[in-house]
């Protein structure tokens, strides 16, 4: 994933066009992206990761709308959003 993005923001779509990925061996669970999220993607994962800390999880992605607000305050760089690609392998 790139560390940084040229564009500030995405173009907002509506729901459903969006991946979002959360590296959840790199999140230390500090909230930011939950409390950001307009649409309620994100949710705590209920086992820790290899830091020992309980990260977040894309639970609703189909709820993204792609306004880039999670990539932007995440401070430890976890948070890719990037329109979905038809017919690709992911
Ligand atoms: S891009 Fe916006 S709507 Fe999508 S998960 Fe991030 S904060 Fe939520
Ligand atoms: S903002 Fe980043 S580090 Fe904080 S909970 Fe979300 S994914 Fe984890």
């Amino acid at each position: 994933m790139a560390l940084f993005k040229l564009e500030k923001k995405a173009p907002r779509g509506p729901a459903g066009k969006w991946d979002v990925v959360v590296a959840e061996d790199m999140c230390k669970a500090c909230g930011f992206c939950l409390n950001v999220c307009p649409v309620d993607v994100f949710a705590w994962r209920k086992t820790p990761n290899r830091l020992g800390w309980f990260p977040m999880i894309v639970a609703k992605e189909q709820n993204c709308i792609g306004c880039m607000l999670c990539y932007q305050i995440c401070p430890d760089f976890c948070i890719d959003v990037a329109v979905k690609q038809v017919g690709g392998l992911n």
